[in-house]
């Protein structure tokens, strides 16, 4: 598969049925998995052997799917995680333990953003964060002797920041580090981070991915590029014998392409759990099977929506990289040439009050914390995901009362600016 285009790995990637075999991907729905001697299911179980034994660490349609994520961004070896929560969690967690630090860009989804922040720290693991549009020297400063991983996300949700990845990757790497890129929302159709220099890659399969709001999941993809042994005081969970598995050494049993997602399937997918349904995976790569032609339509509809906005007098402020005027036009040209997604977010003339009576009035677009399927959602911070924020704290966020976050979905264009232009006369 490796020589096609994105468009055909979107199709055909992950799976090739042999003669008299489904054409569609088959869903598995099994826990478990028969074996005729012991010996044969203990050389599994001693990973001597690839094979199947238990759900809750490796089911064949949930790799099949994988195989498929890891085609099209590039990379050498996929997992597929319950969500994007876990996706994330597990990218960090394989490489960082109790007295590791994290460099993080400060722009990232809430969820992360708190995952890091709270819920690692309690593990004993630090952070630094940083402004995704730092120096060079800012960013060197951010590092430690005891950092292990430098994360960001390609287009951040919902800031709609986007990273510069050479520069971070570059960072990374100098540290003798890797740099996970969560990129959820370009999706590999519109950017590829490991062409960049990352060495992990995300996502939360749940938005664009699937793109119709019908499974929640997540993925990590490995480049199959970082020379953990290079680095092998850093990573003593990779390059050091693993007492759980009779002392095996995953980097050198797994090589540079194979050891990180086996020891994250092995280790953590083994002791944690957080695994994706056959019936999930299924129904994500139906979503997959068209990616390559749903991103372009989102593209075309957030570019339509973000132009009109940008011109009507009661929007103050239109965040969207396709725009000439936005921060990160130039950015996004390097690494979005294609366009971005169909998120875009905006400033509304008379704040929270202008904001109430818009989001009350779309017709088409519905009221949604989801962002990244095929129907257009609204969302406005200030009245919901951040609404234990006062003005001040608010503006400190980012998000000021009059923002509306919109995902544009598949509806047509000029449908959807129709919607717009009657809620905003209401205001
Ligand atoms: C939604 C989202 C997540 C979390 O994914 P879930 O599937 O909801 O767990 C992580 N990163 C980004 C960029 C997201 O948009």
């Amino acid at each position: 598969m490796s020589d096609y285009s994105i468009n055909t790995k979107c199709v055909q990637g992950g799976y090739t049925p042999g003669n008299g075999e489904p054409r569609q991907i088959p869903i598995i729905q099994s826990t478990t998995f028969k074996y005729e001697t012991s010996e044969a299911m203990g050389r599994l179980f001693d990973l001597e052997e690839s094979g199947y034994f238990y759900s809750r660490l490796q089911n064949p349609t949930c790799d099949m799917v994988a195989a498929k994520i890891a085609e099209m961004e590039g990379g050498a070896a996929a997992m597929l995680t319950s969500s994007g929560q876990a996706a994330n969690f597990f990218a960090l967690f394989n490489i960082c333990e109790s007295g590791s630090h994290i460099v993080s860009s400060s722009s990232i989804y809430g969820g992360t953003f708190n995952l890091i922040s709270v819920t690692m720290a309690k593990m004993g693991i630090e952070v630094t964060f940083v402004d995704p549009d730092c120096t060079e020297e800012e960013l060197e400063a951010a590092f430690q002797d005891n950092t292990r991983a430098v994360f960001g996300e390609t287009i951040a949700n919902p800031a709609l920041t986007v990273l510069d990845i050479e520069k971070f990757a570059k960072a990374a790497h100098a540290h003798g580090v890797p740099l996970i890129v969560d990129n959820t929302f370009p999706t590999p159709v519109n950017c590829r981070p490991i062409e960049w220099g990352a060495d992990i890659v995300t996502h939360s399969t749940t938005k664009y991915m699937d793109g119709h709001g019908a499974a929640v999941g997540g993925a990590i993809v490995d480049s199959g590029k970082f020379d953990w042994m290079a680095h092998a005081d850093k990573f003593p969970g990779l390059c050091t014998p693993d007492d759980s598995y009779h002392g095996i050494t995953y980097a050198e049993k797994f090589g540079i392409g194979g050891a990180f997602i086996t020891k994250c399937t092995a280790q953590l997918m083994r002791d944690l759990g957080c695994v994706q349904s056959p019936q999930s995976a299924f129904i994500l790569n139906l979503g997959l099977e068209s990616l390559h032609v749903r991103m372009p339509r989102h593209v075309e509809n957030g570019q339509a929506v973000a132009e009109f906005l940008e011109a009507h007098d009661k929007v103050t402020k239109v965040n969207y990289s396709g725009l000439k005027s936005d921060k990160y036009y130039e950015i996004a040209q390097k690494y979005l040439p294609n366009g971005g997604c169909g998120v875009v977010s905006f400033e509304l003339k008379g704040g929270r009050a202008a904001a109430e009576v818009f989001m009350k009035n779309l017709k088409l677009a519905a009221i949604e914390t989801h962002v990244a399927d095929a129907r257009t959602c609204c969302l406005n911070p200030a009245t919901s995901t951040h609404r234990q924020m006062n003005e001040e704290q608010l503006i400190a966020a980012g998000v000021p009362s009059g923002l509306v976050r919109m995902s544009c979905g598949l509806e047509d264009k000029k449908d959807l600016i129709a919607d717009l232009a009657q809620a905003l006369d209401k205001i």
